[in-house]
């Protein structure tokens, strides 16, 4: 079966098969990872790859500390503000969606947010033209959602601004190359292109660390992770083994470079097909359209609940749109395979010969 969640979402095939049969027994130590103190060698050398590895993949250097979190991309909204506002108590934020408006929410319990730009009058379909940005050069940081996982809309380009640039990476990372020198934090949820839900990453640059409020708690503050390798306190240790399987599946897929060609593959064929039939339809602009997520309508929105029942009895899962969007979204992830695509355009065409 294919499996199209938003999140928790598919993970490789190679990446299970390998966690199966080390589960019980890992590396004949006599224990399952899960069992391991974080403390152990196993753990830490575990720990260590996964780091290495994603560094590797994205090209992290030195002046960035990768932070492994827990509380989800939910809890950065509040961890953003808490570390980078310093003597400030301005922060610039763009609204082009739910995420976007969830960390500006939370964003505002802690700083005086400027919203510089929204899509909201298009009802998130595009991208406020950067030429059009109200910014504040007195913000701590400008904070963005480059790729929104509900709406479909995601940034191809990177704004470039005087202050340290956030992005909620979560439904992007790792789907292609970026240069992480733009950025002062990324931070992502892990349960779309990393590993199971329940871990979360941050990356920091390093000049930004210590600068957290009084008010930080201890566990939010990104100084904490970064002076204890990430184990403060127990982490999420079977996740941190669970995202090192898949970073070593991506090396072995040839990186980031070779993941951003079959998934521009991928999205491109579902786009073309969409926009070529007149019973399918995605409201995005198509220079703002994401790689990962594909929200698409049908012509007759009663036709919706027929068209899930059929697509799931043919192997298709977890096609329903958000309850904000309605209609379908696939969600085409780095481990949905492009035969998971192919077998969906050949669904969406039969559904749409008989409908
Ligand atoms: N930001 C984006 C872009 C997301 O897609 C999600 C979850 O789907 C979140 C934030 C929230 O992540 P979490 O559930 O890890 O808190």
């Amino acid at each position: 079966k294919y499996n199209f969640c938003a999140g928790p979402a598919a993970l490789p095939e190679a990446v299970l098969q390998q966690a199966a049969a080390e589960l019980v027994d890992y590396q004949s130590a006599g224990l399952s990872i899960m069992e391991m103190s974080h403390r152990s060698p196993e753990i830490v050398a575990i720990a260590e790859k996964a780091e290495a590895d994603f560094r590797e993949l994205l090209d992290i250097s030195n002046d960035y500390a990768v932070l492994f979190l827990q509380g989800g991309a939910s809890t950065q909204f509040a961890s953003v503000p808490l570390n980078l506002l310093g003597d400030k108590t301005a922060a610039d934020y763009v609204n082009t969606g739910q995420w976007s408006k969830k960390a500006i929410k939370e964003a505002k319990r802690f700083a005086d947010v400027n919203v510089v730009a929204s899509s909201e009058d298009s009802n998130f379909t595009s991208i406020p033209a950067f030429d059009s940005w109200n910014l504040n050069k007195d913000a701590a940081y400008l904070h963005y959602t480059p790729n929104e996982t509900i709406g479909g809309v995601e940034f191809m380009w990177t704004p470039e601004v005087d202050v340290p640039l956030v992005a909620d990476m979560s439904s992007t990372i790792l789907s292609r190359p970026i240069d992480v020198n733009q950025f002062g934090v990324i931070y992502a949820g892990a349960q779309k292109n990393i590993g199971p839900a329940g871990l979360t990453i941050a990356i920091v640059r390093k000049d930004l660390l210590g600068k957290s409020s009084s008010h930080c708690p201890t566990m939010l503050d990104y100084q904490t992770a970064a002076d204890n390798d990430s184990m403060y306190n127990t982490p999420p240790t079977y996740g941190m083994y669970l995202a090192g399987l898949v970073f070593q599946w991506l090396k072995d897929q040839g990186g980031l470079a070779a993941i951003e060609t079959i998934n521009c593959r991928k999205a491109d064929k579902l786009y073309h097909f969409i926009d070529t039939s007149d019973f399918y339809a995605n409201p995005v602009e198509v220079a703002s359209r994401s790689l990962m997520n594909v929200p698409f309508t049908l012509a007759n929105a009663d036709l919706d609940k027929q068209f899930l029942a059929e697509s799931e009895q043919a192997g298709m899962l977890n096609l329903k749109g958000h309850r904000s969007v309605g209609g379908m979204r696939a969600s085409i992830y780095n481990a949905v395979p492009e035969a998971a695509v192919d077998a969906l355009i050949d669904f969406m065409k039969d559904f749409e010969s008989r409908a």
